[in-house]
């Protein structure tokens, strides 16, 4: 770590440091211009009360101010709140993170989590993050949720169980199935470590992830979670899928 530190720096004295986002050179590696912050697309109200799923309108909600898809099948989390769309912009932010070895970016990301998931934040215990599968975890080197469950860690000065969830089976890719599919194709694939449940139980979880599309693994994260005595479980994504039908 500290030889690619020292090697960064040498390379920042060679080449000017660019943003995150885009080429346009930045003062410091790891930051976003201001053309591309500009771009970003944080999730303000009107939400989902419960998923923090954008409104196009503040009466999409109804009087309870719930989403379509949480007024049909409550999720089992209490809240979960995410900090930016993931859309055009918002993937230019993830994808490197999750792909490419960018790890910097979870510092832009973390900031921005702590304010959209303040409340989230001021009641949890500990953070724990979505986990990957262990041969997925091989072939990427690093679990992004992780990633950024530390950097968000440090901000609030909250604990970090990173190692609390693990994968008990590999799953299918979610990208392209639906909703119903997505469910099934997640249950039962996420438990609590045995040697992890001590520091669970009792408490109040807050959930870790970049992205949350349905919404299927962080409730199947709270499933386990919950089932291994937990008091209560939020999520807090940095990015979050729009519904189609809440346009
Ligand atoms: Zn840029
Ligand atoms: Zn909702």
């Amino acid at each position: 770590m500290r030889l690619r530190c020292a090697g960064r720096t040498v390379l920042d004295l060679l080449l000017p440091p660019r943003c995150a986002m885009c080429d346009n050179t930045v003062e410091v590696q790891g930051q976003v211009c201001a053309r591309c912050f500009s771009q970003i697309n944080f999730i303000t109200e009107p939400l989902c009360v419960r998923c923090g799923v954008p409104f196009a309108s503040a009466g999409q909600g109804g009087a309870e101010g719930l989403c379509v898809a949480c007024r049909a099948h409550p999720p089992l989390f209490r809240q979960a709140r995410g900090a930016l769309r993931y859309d055009e912009p918002g993937r230019r932010l993830i994808l490197p993170l999750k792909h490419a070895d960018r790890i910097e970016l979870a510092q832009i990301l973390a900031p921005i989590m702590l304010r959209a998931g303040e409340v989230l934040l001021q009641r949890a215990d500990a953070l724990v993050p979505v986990p990957l599968h262990r041969r997925r975890l091989f072939h990427r080197k690093y679990n992004q949720a992780a990633v950024l469950a530390h950097a968000v860690g440090r901000l609030a000065r909250r604990p970090v169980l990173a190692d609390a969830l693990v994968r008990t089976r590999q799953t299918q890719s979610l990208d392209t199935k639906s909703p119903e599919e997505r469910v099934r194709e997640v249950a039962g694939s996420l438990a609590v470590r045995g040697s992890r449940a001590g520091q669970i139980t009792g408490r109040t979880i807050l959930l870790i992830d970049d992205v949350m599309t349905s919404g299927a693994t962080a409730n199947a994260c709270a499933v386990a979670l919950l089932e291994a005595g937990a008091a209560a479980v939020d999520v807090l994504v940095a990015a979050r899928v729009p519904d189609p039908r809440l346009r």
